[in-house]
């Protein structure tokens, strides 16, 4: 984590924005990985590795992970070699006691989040796409007020995070809605105009 060209983001978007292509797209563009702590958690649980059983229960009822276990795991992540040109942190920090463990954490290589990608979307237009996919892949739990109350838990997660980044002036807010190509045109444009240069 040492190198200073190193490009380090994290996206943010409610669920059913488009989110984790977006961040295929955007890692690829940028040489680097993305790192989804639930991601992480869903290979651990498939596993049955220790963390896997130790997070099972919490993310299957959609509670967060304990912090002290989240930042552990990123704290270890981000000592890999792949992450010397930098990362794509998608789902990670998702509470304040995460962005300032984070922070102290770059902080140590005298580096910050260089962007913070927020994907902003119609919260209706949303719930109608997720009630549609959900109609016709026969998930009958996934009712509008299901639906309803996963994006107002985002909201209400990602306000204090976005928050404690607006105060770092790293937040590049990009409209969310329209084809996966068009929001990826405004991605690349909303980060080469703070200078962060694709490099593929
Ligand atoms: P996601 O795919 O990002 O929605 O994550 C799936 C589940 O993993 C969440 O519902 C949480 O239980 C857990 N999880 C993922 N990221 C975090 C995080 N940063 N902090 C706490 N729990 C998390």
């Amino acid at each position: 984590m040492t190198n200073t060209a190193a490009i380090r983001l994290l996206i943010v978007g409610a669920p059913g924005a488009g989110k984790g292509t977006q961040a295929t797209g955007l890692a690829e563009a940028y040489g680097i990985p993305a790192i989804s702590t639930g991601d992480i958690f869903r290979a651990n649980i498939k596993n049955g590795t220790e963390l896997g059983k130790r997070v099972q229960e919490i993310t299957a009822q959609g509670q967060l992970v304990p912090d002290s276990l989240t930042n552990d795991l990123i704290a270890d992540r981000l000592t890999e070699d792949d992450v010397a040109p930098g990362f794509l942190l998608d789902g990670y920090p998702r509470t304040v006691g995460q962005v300032e463990f984070l922070t102290e954490l770059l902080a140590r290589d005298d580096a910050k989040l260089d962007a913070v990608v927020k994907l902003e979307t119609d919260t209706d237009a949303v719930v109608q796409r997720l009630l549609k996919r959900a109609e016709e892949q026969g998930r009958v739990d996934d009712t509008e007020d299901v639906i309803r109350h996963r994006q107002e838990v985002y909201q209400a997660e990602t306000a204090r995070v976005i928050d404690a980044y607006a105060e770092q002036g790293v937040v590049v807010e990009v409209d969310g809605m329209g084809t996966v190509d068009e929001v990826a045109q405004r991605i690349l444009d909303g980060l080469k105009a703070r200078g962060l240069e694709p490099r593929k």
